[in-house]
């Protein structure tokens, strides 16, 4: 589903991804943890191009994104070429990142609206099934602002799936709730694996990582100092600063 291959990103002179191998297979759920400032914000971003990158190469579906071979020279791909891959590719973000001016509907149905792919009857068929799987269906036309931050999180989730995402992103999707608030949307993303989804999720849910993981990447100042299975990472992890960074948050 994603293949990165040797990736470097730099902002500016600080070189904050290092050499990132990466593959993630269809259906798999991969968790990516480690300190604040390591790079698993930028890693997901690259992921869906929403960051530039300096070397390397990103996949998705054994298709190039971002930047393309053209008679022998790297260059960045055209912006319609970028967003048709880019649909493959749902993000959820930390901080919901809804339309306020939008009812949850319309937040749901705007994409697939705004890119021709349904009318608005399908779409709007196509959002109360998503609203039913996140358990939402009576507040179709509620606006964020009257929604609780785990409603809010389950609509941003409901969203990106609209657009039939062949796998999610999701970075700290329960990092801003109150803690009453995180199983709801830890459920949802529990059900959306079930179903095979493939997901990368950077969380400090330890519980999810266990759970529902089938690889966990432990990230430290740019590199990718660790992966292997929950049972491993969390019981024997091979590096010292595995082991110091999950006595920290465990
Ligand atoms: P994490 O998500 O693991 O906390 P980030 O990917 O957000 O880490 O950040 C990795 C490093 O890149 C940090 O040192 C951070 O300060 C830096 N960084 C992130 N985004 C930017 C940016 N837009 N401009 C400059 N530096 C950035
Ligand atoms: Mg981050």
């Amino acid at each position: 589903m994603i293949q990165i291959t040797e990736l470097n990103k730099y902002f500016g002179a600080h070189h904050v991804l290092k050499e990132i191998n990466l593959t993630i297979d269809s259906g798999e759920v991969v968790v990516i943890i480690g300190p604040s400032g390591s790079g698993k914000s930028t890693l997901l971003r690259c992921m869906n191009y929403l960051e530039p990158i300096q070397s390397g190469q990103i996949m998705i579906e054994n298709q190039p994104i971002g930047m393309i071979e053209q008679q022998g020279k790297i260059k960045e791909m055209p912006q319609k070429q970028l967003n048709l891959i880019r649909e493959k590719v749902g993000m959820v973000f930390q901080n919901f990142n809804l339309f306020p001016h939008l009812t949850v509907e319309e937040n749901i149905t705007l994409s697939p609206l705004t890119l021709g792919k349904v009318n608005k009857q399908e779409a709007n068929k196509v959002a109360n099934e998503l609203l039913l799987k996140v358990g939402l269906t009576d507040r179709a036309k509620a606006y964020p602002e009257q929604l609780s931050g785990g409603q809010k999180q389950r609509v941003a989730i409901a969203r990106a799936l609209a657009m039939r995402p062949h796998v999610m992103l999701f970075d700290e999707p329960t990092s801003a709730l109150d803690p009453e608030l995180v199983g709801e949307v830890l459920q949802v993303m529990k059900d959306l694996a079930k179903e095979g989804m493939t997901m990368v999720v950077v969380t400090h849910e330890m519980g999810f990582a266990r759970e529902v993981a089938d690889r966990v990447v432990v990230m430290d100042q740019g590199k990718i100092i660790e992966i292997d299975s929950p049972d491993i990472i969390f019981q024997h992890p091979s590096q010292k600063r595995t082991k110091e960074f999950l006595n920290k948050v465990l």
